[in-house]
C-alpha cells in the first residue's frame, strides 16, 4: 500500500502540490485577515503572486503566435478547414448551451427579487452603445498595428459632451423649475416635499476611436491562423518559418515544464492576497449572495454535466478521467483567473495527460482561450436578468433572446484575463436598455466568480479539444500522420 502511495504521489505530485497550495492560501489568507496588515504590508505579500501571473503572461504571447502558425501550417487545407469549421460551430453552440443554462438558473432561483413593472427607457449612462461594441471587436480582429497589438487593444471611448455649451451657459442659463407642497394623510400634514423639474441640460454622447491595456489576443490569433495557413499552402518555400515556429513551440513548452515548479508556491500568495483585499464577505448583502449562488450553480450544471455529458456522448470515453488530466490547469485558472494565463498549462495537461494530438490541441486552444468562454457567457446572461430583477424591470421573450445573443457576442469580445466579462457586460445591458451602471451592483463578488467562471471556460477548451480529436481523428491520420517537418522533440 505504502509503495503505491509513493507511487500515486510521484506521478501526480505537482497536482497534490497545487491542490494543497490552494487550501494552505485560503488557511493563510484568512488567518492574515486577523492580523490587520496595512495595504503596503498586502502588495509585498502578494509578490510571489505576481510574480507567477508574470511568468505566465510572459508566455503567452510566444505560445500563441508559435502554436497557431505551426499547427495550421501542418495540416492540408482540407483537414485545417474542416477542424476550423468545427471547432468554431462548437464553440458557439457550447456558449449558447451556457447562456441558456444561465437564463434557466436565474429564472428559477430568481435573485433578484419579484418583478412588478414594464421596463420603458434605459436609466443608465450609455457609457458605448452595442453597435460600437460589435464594430470594435471586428476592429480587433484586423489590427491595425501588430506591435501595438501585443499590448494594446482598440476601445471606441464614449464621453458626454454639453451640446452647444455656449448657449446652454451664457444664452440661455438653465432655468430651475420648482415645485413645493405638503403631503397630507387624513387632514393631518406628513412631510413637506419639493419636485425639481428643471429640465435636464442636453448632453450628447461622442464616441472617438481609442485604445486599452491589455493584449489583442484575438487580432494576434486571426492573424497567426491566417499565416499557419498560408505557410502550409506554401510548401517547402514556407519551410523554414514553419520549423522556426515548431522550434519556438516546444521551446515555450520546456519552458513551462520548468516553471509549473515554481507555481503551487505562487499560487499560495496569489490565492491568500485575494482574500486578503476583499471586503468583507458579511457585507455582501442577501440579494447579492443570492446572485453569486446562481451563477456558481449554473457553472456547475454546465462544468459538471453538460459539457462531459457532451464529450460522452461523441467521444464515448470516461470524461471524469478527461477532466482529471487538467485539473492542473483548473487550479491555475482558479488562481489566476486568466484563461490566456491558463494557456500554457492546459496544453501541457493536454498533451502530456489526455495526449490529444499536438496539431489539434495548437489550434484548437488559442482560438478557444480568446473566443470560447461558457463561464463568462453564462455569467454575462445571469448579471443582465439579475440588474433587470433589482430594477424591478419585466423582461419579455424578446429581450430574453437579445440577452442570449449580446451574451454570446459578449463573451467572444471578452479577452482572457481577470475580470474583462466585467467589461462586456455593457454590450448585453444596452442591447436591452438596462442600466449599464448598475454593474457597480455585482462588482463586490465579481472576483470570485471570476475565477470559477474562468475555470469553466478553460474545461470547455479542454475538452472541445477531447471532442475535436476524436472527430477529427480519421482526417489526421490521413494527413500524414505526423508533422510535414520533423518536430524537435520535447
Ligand atoms: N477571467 C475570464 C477569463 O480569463 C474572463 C472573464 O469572464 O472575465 O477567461
Amino acid at each position: 500500500l505504502l509503495a503505491r502511495g509513493r507511487d500515486v504521489c510521484r506521478r501526480n505530485g505537482l497536482l497534490i502540490l497545487s491542490v494543497l497550495s490552494v487550501i494552505v492560501g485560503c488557511l493563510l489568507g484568512f488567518f492574515l485577515r486577523t492580523r490587520h496588515l496595512s495595504q503596503q504590508e498586502i502588495s509585498y505579500f502578494q509578490f510571489p503572486g505576481e510574480l507567477l501571473m508574470r511568468m505566465l503572461k510572459m508566455l503567452i504571447l510566444p505560445l500563441v503566435v508559435s502554436s497557431l502558425m505551426s499547427g495550421l501550417a501542418s495540416l492540408d487545407a482540407k483537414t485545417s478547414s474542416r477542424l476550423g469549421i468545427l471547432t468554431v460551430a462548437y464553440y458557439l453552440w457550447t456558449t449558447f448551451l451556457a447562456v441558456v443554462v444561465g437564463i434557466i438558473m436565474v429564472s428559477i432561483i430568481h435573485p433578484g427579487g419579484a418583478a412588478q413593472k414594464e421596463m420603458t427607457e434605459q436609466s443608465g449612462k450609455p457609457v458605448m452603445s452595442s453597435a460600437d461594441a460589435l464594430l470594435d471587436l471586428i476592429r480587433n480582429m484586423f489590427p491595425a498595428n501588430l506591435v501595438e497589438a501585443t499590448f494594446k487593444q482598440y476601445r471606441t471611448k464614449t464621453t458626454p459632451v454639453v451640446k452647444n455649451p455656449k448657449a446652454a451657459l451664457e444664452e440661455a442659463p438653465p432655468r430651475r423649475i420648482l415645485i413645493y407642497g405638503v403631503q397630507e394623510e387624513n387632514g393631518s400634514r406628513v412631510q413637506n416635499f419639493a419636485l425639481d423639474l428643471t429640465p435636464p441640460p442636453e448632453i450628447v454622447y461622442k464616441s472617438e476611436p481609442g485604445t486599452s491595456d491589455g493584449m489583442n489576443v484575438l487580432g494576434i490569433v486571426i492573424f497567426s491562423a491566417t499565416m499557419g495557413i498560408m505557410l502550409g499552402r506554401m510548401g517547402d518555400s514556407g519551410a523554414p518559418l514553419v520549423s522556426f515556429c515548431q522550434c519556438l513551440n516546444e521551446s515555450v513548452m520546456k519552458i513551462v515544464a520548468v516553471a509549473v515548479w515554481y507555481f503551487p508556491f505562487g499560487i499560495v500568495f496569489l490565492i491568500a492576497g485575494k482574500i486578503l483585499e476583499m471586503d468583507d464577505p458579511k457585507a455582501v448583502g442577501k440579494k447579492l449572495g443570492f446572485y453569486a449562488i446562481t451563477v456558481v450553480c449554473g457553472l456547475v450544471v454546465h462544468g459538471l454535466f453538460i459539457l462531459p455529458l457532451l464529450y460522452f456522448f461523441i467521444t464515448r470515453k470516461n470524461p471524469i478521467v478527461f477532466i482529471r488530466g487538467v485539473l492542473q490547469a483548473l487550479l491555475i485558472a482558479l488562481a489566476t483567473s486568466s484563461s490566456s494565463a491558463t494557456l500554457p498549462i492546459t496544453f501541457k495537461c493536454l498533451l502530456e495527460n489526455n495526449h490529444i494530438d499536438r496539431r489539434i490541441a495548437r489550434f484548437v486552444l488559442p482560438v478557444g482561450a480568446t473566443i470560447n468562454m461558457d463561464g463568462t457567457a453564462l455569467y454575462e446572461a445571469v448579471a443582465a436578468i439579475f440588474i433587470a430583477q433589482v430594477n424591478n424591470y419585466e423582461l419579455d421573450f424578446g429581450q430574453i433572446i437579445t440577452i442570449s445573443i449580446t451574451a454570446t457576442a459578449a463573451s467572444i469580445g471578452a479577452a482572457g484575463i481577470p475580470q474583462a466579462g466585467l467589461v462586456t457586460m455593457v454590450i448585453v445591458l444596452t442591447s436591452v436598455g438596462l442600466p449599464t451602471d448598475d454593474i457597480n451592483l455585482i462588482i463586490a463578488v465579481d472576483w470570485a466568480l471570476d475565477r470559477f467562471r474562468t475555470m469553466i471556460n478553460v474545461l470547455g477548451d479542454a475538452l472541445a479539444a477531447g471532442i475535436m480529436a476524436h472527430i477529427c481523428r480519421k482526417d489526421f491520420a490521413r494527413d500524414t500522420g505526423s508533422e510535414k517537418l520533423p518536430p524537435c522533440e520535447t
